[in-house]
């Protein structure tokens, strides 16, 4: 998976899992018991988000974690390889 597809999809499941938790807390009256489920449902969800992060939100050529809040990072903080090209199969492809 491609670090633009992982950032799509952790903050997607961030966002779901938030709304969830919050919609279940608001009507915490008209879901009863089920209120603490959807909230469960919530948080498994943001977790996952952020578990599809640690994994695949990496750098395509030293492996580190980029960071997760910052969309626009044209370089690899760590090794300072442009993010762009994709894999490094898929630049040497192209060369
Ligand atoms: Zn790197």
């Amino acid at each position: 998976m491609k670090h633009q597809t992982a950032r799509k999809w952790m903050c997607s499941l961030l966002l779901v899992g938030f709304c969830v938790v919050i919609t279940a807390l608001a009507c915490q009256a008209l879901l009863r018991g089920f209120a603490c489920f959807f909230v469960g449902v919530g948080l498994a969800l943001g977790g996952t988000g952020l578990l599809v992060a640690c994994l695949y939100l990496r750098c395509p050529y030293c492996r580190s974690l980029l960071p997760l809040w910052e969309e626009s990072a044209a370089a690899c903080p760590r090794c300072g390889r442009r993010l762009e090209g994709g894999t490094p199969q898929a630049q040497r492809a192209r060369s």
